[in-house]
């Protein structure tokens, strides 16, 4: 494959960017191959700037939900260009987005829109703080909420081969001294915290991927939301849902209606904003209103609430909630990880699919994941072996073993099948 422009990007880009890019996981570090340098995309396809097409898994990681460039986004997005793309003052289209968002989602009265999943989840963890006058917060080890210095401990995603500890230098330990770390899916350890521990009272929120995205996909194991749910109204303690991928993206009404599980908080993002930055933090309208102006928890943005990317928001989630949306999405979804999942037990291989609504993620080396200590199995050169074997035939899955992989409602199905072709020779061969 011709690739000569993008390495000299590439290459001029590492002299005034770090690394080359702006965010590490694109700089396909390990996987033996120069970063992807995009020019353009179109419905499940992306072209780079030497003129290959790649059919796209990532998405952007996930907000792409009906693919590049919809004409109805593209429109939506360029009319309110033209009005004018910032302000820094309300604009009605916030509340026509939050009051959709709203409906959705019963735990949620108001939302406050940010414009990153970090700021949703930074937010949402100072709104508890503040709310309960408690320090303490629980994450999941292997659970990511973005870069912000409380959750960076033993994240997921890009920053999983990081420092193991405080996952980043820079992190002073006493930033860190209150974030309390479980396993993912390890109920009866976090049940006997919360009954027998004297800091239980001094928890403020759990904050958990109601899926898990960033170990791959790991769904949560029965009984173990509902755990959540339960101690945490028993000390009064918050449960934050970190729905930034989940939401809109497990299905219209999001992992709190697939699982029936209330939180007090939510976080979104990603689909939300409809390929533009734009992210929020929801819940309750009591927990809501200690927000500034109306409480004493400050949170604040230049461009929170950006006109154009509410606009492109309400507009992908007034496609979105059509009817027959998402059952064609999961068709699409099973059509490409159906063979897969049989290709890996024909071989009895070392590896398998994991998968919820149209989020999923191929593993090799463990045969179940459901908490972070099952990656250890990881076989990342097999990993980076098959992701320059799908790049060669001109696929492109996030460059990562342990990220979920997206679909949108543009993939054709002679795409996937091709795509299906591609992966189940690929196990057939090597696993
Ligand atoms: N929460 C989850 C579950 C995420 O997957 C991410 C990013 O991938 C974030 C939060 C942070 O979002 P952002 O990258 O928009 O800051």
């Amino acid at each position: 494959m011709q690739r000569s422009r993008s390495e000299i990007i590439y290459q001029t880009a590492c002299s005034v960017i770090p690394g080359g890019v702006n965010s590490p996981v694109r700089a396909f570090k390990g996987l033996g191959i120069a970063p992807l340098i995009v020019e353009s995309g179109a419905g499940d396809q992306i072209c780079d700037v030497d003129g290959n097409v790649f059919i796209d898994y990532c998405l952007s990681w996930g907000p792409m939900i009906l693919g590049h460039a919809h004409p109805a986004i593209v429109k939506a997005a360029s009319e309110q260009i033209a009005m004018g793309s910032s302000f820094g003052i309300a604009t009605e289209i916030e509340q026509k987005l939050a009051s959709k968002i709203v409906q959705f989602f019963p735990s949620v009265d108001k939302i406050r829109f940010v414009s990153s999943g970090t700021e949703a989840t930074m937010t949402a963890i100072r709104i508890a703080r503040g709310y309960t006058e408690r320090p303490k917060i629980i994450k999941f080890i292997g659970n990511y909420h973005g870069h912000h210095d409380a959750l960076l401990v033993q994240a997921g995603s890009g920053a999983a081969s990081l420092n193991p500890l405080a996952t980043s230098k820079g992190v002073n330990l006493g930033v860190i001294a209150d974030t309390i770390l479980f396993h993912y899916n390890d109920t009866s350890t976090i049940r006997s915290f919360f009954r027998t521990n004297p800091q239980a009272s001094q928890v403020a929120a759990v904050i958990v991927e109601p899926v898990a995205g960033n170990m791959g996909v790991v769904p949560p194991e029965p009984g173990f939301l509902e755990t959540l749910r339960e101690e945490t109204k028993q000390v009064g303690a918050l449960l934050i849902f970190d729905e930034v991928i989940t939401g809109f993206r497990v299905g219209l009404k999001g992992a709190s209606h697939l699982y029936n599980i209330q939180p007090d908080l939510t976080c979104f993002g990603k689909v939300i904003g409809g390929g533009f930055p734009a992210a929020a933090v929801g819940g309750k309208k009591e927990i809501m209103d200690h927000l500034a102006p109306l409480g004493q928890v400050y949170q604040a943005g230049t461009l929170s609430g950006n006109p154009v990317a509410m606009r492109a928001g309400f507009e992908t989630i007034s496609l979105i909630e059509k009817p027959g949306f998402y059952e064609s999405l999961f068709a699409k979804t099973e059509r490409l990880v159906q063979p897969v999942r049989e290709a890996i037990a024909k071989k009895n291989g070392a590896g398998c699919i994991q998968c919820v609504g149209s989020l999923f993620t191929l593993f090799f080396g463990p045969k179940k994941v459901q908490s972070k200590e099952d990656l250890k199995e990881l076989n990342e050169e097999m990993f980076a072996a098959f992701f320059r074997y799908l790049f060669e035939r001109k696929i492109y899955i996030p460059p990562g073993s342990q990220e979920a992989w997206f679909l949108s409602s543009a993939h054709t199905d002679e795409h996937i099948d091709y795509t299906v072709d591609c992966i189940t020779s690929f196990i057939e061969k090597y696993l």
